[in-house]
């Protein structure tokens, strides 16, 4: 019993009915945070409860793609999530529409205050945000873990067996190596991968041309070697394009599955959203 803390993860008892994905890349800046925060914003417009965990402690950004401002509600020994309800205008696709509940550490420090948290503390940490925020009833649960497959990762995995692993990649070639590391930590930990998800993929011009910016093929790639290493099938869930409208919601921290919803990105996105449900 580690300094008398024993309240148990409520995701982690086998006939929990919450879906839990734990989104993981290779590398910083491929879009990770961006998808886990519109793959919760389209699940939300789709009717459901969704958590998400802001486990990049290091790097978190989950708090800005959704504009959440204030710091967590305490009420005793509970911590309180963000409730993110799908705007009024927000294009709604199955009926009444759900909420999405953020726990980040951003929400307990000051934006310009750096974490500096090692392993354990970090470690910590995440069993914190699954134990002791109170997320009630969730139909899915998203964790944001920070590039690479790091301590927290395994952390992530230790406590919740049955979380799915979800890669984020662009369509970069060089990120193949990301998929042989992937795989090993999720076979090691024996969780499955639910998928691949590509990002920053070819953009449609004005003149009606394709971009590559960086390049093609790269998640079907990985999700093809998955499949060889997992031994079992690890679908490309989908290939989401560059897009201006997807930066710019994030900077303005209204998910573009909410504020642009027709947008190319979007589109995909909503896709993605939809076969994880
Ligand atoms: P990560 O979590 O992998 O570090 P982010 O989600 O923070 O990546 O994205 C990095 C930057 O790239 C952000 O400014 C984000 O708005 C932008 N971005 C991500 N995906 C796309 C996309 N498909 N089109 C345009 N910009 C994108």
């Amino acid at each position: 019993q580690r300094l008398g803390h024993t309240r148990s993860i409520p995701f982690a008892d086998p006939d929990s009915l919450t879906r839990v994905h734990a989104v993981a890349s290779g590398k910083g800046g491929v879009g990770k945070s961006s998808v886990t925060a519109n793959v919760a914003a389209a699940l939300a417009a789709r009717g459901r409860q969704v958590g998400v965990v802001d486990a990049d402690i290091h790097g978190f950004s989950i708090p800005g793609l959704f504009g959440i401002q204030r710091g967590p509600t305490k009420v005793d020994e509970m911590i309180l999530p963000a409730v993110v309800e799908v705007p009024g205008n927000a294009r709604r696709d199955n009926g009444t529409p759900g909420c999405v509940k953020v726990i980040s550490i951003g929400m307990f420090t000051d934006p310009a205050t750096p974490v500096v948290w090692r392993g354990p503390l970090l470690d910590r940490a995440i069993e914190q945000f699954l134990a002791d925020v109170h997320f009630g009833d969730l139909d899915h649960l998203l964790l944001d873990l920070p590039p690479g497959t790091g301590d927290v990762a395994i952390s992530v995995a230790q406590k919740l067996p049955h979380s799915k692993v979800l890669v984020v990649s662009t369509p970069q070639q060089a990120a193949t190596g990301i998929a042989e590391r992937a795989g090993t930590l999720a076979a090691m930990t024996e969780q499955s991968v639910a998928g691949v998800v590509e990002n920053m993929a070819a953009m449609v011009m004005p003149d009606g041309s394709s971009l590559e910016l960086f390049g093609s093929g790269g998640g079907q790639q990985i999700a093809e070697s998955l499949t060889e290493r997992m031994g079992h099938p690890v679908p490309k869930l989908g290939s989401i394009p560059l897009d201006v409208a997807l930066r710019q919601a994030g900077d303005a921290g209204a998910p573009v599955v909410w504020s642009e919803p027709d947008s190319p990105a979007a589109v995909a996105l909503r896709e993605i959203a939809e076969q994880i449900d």
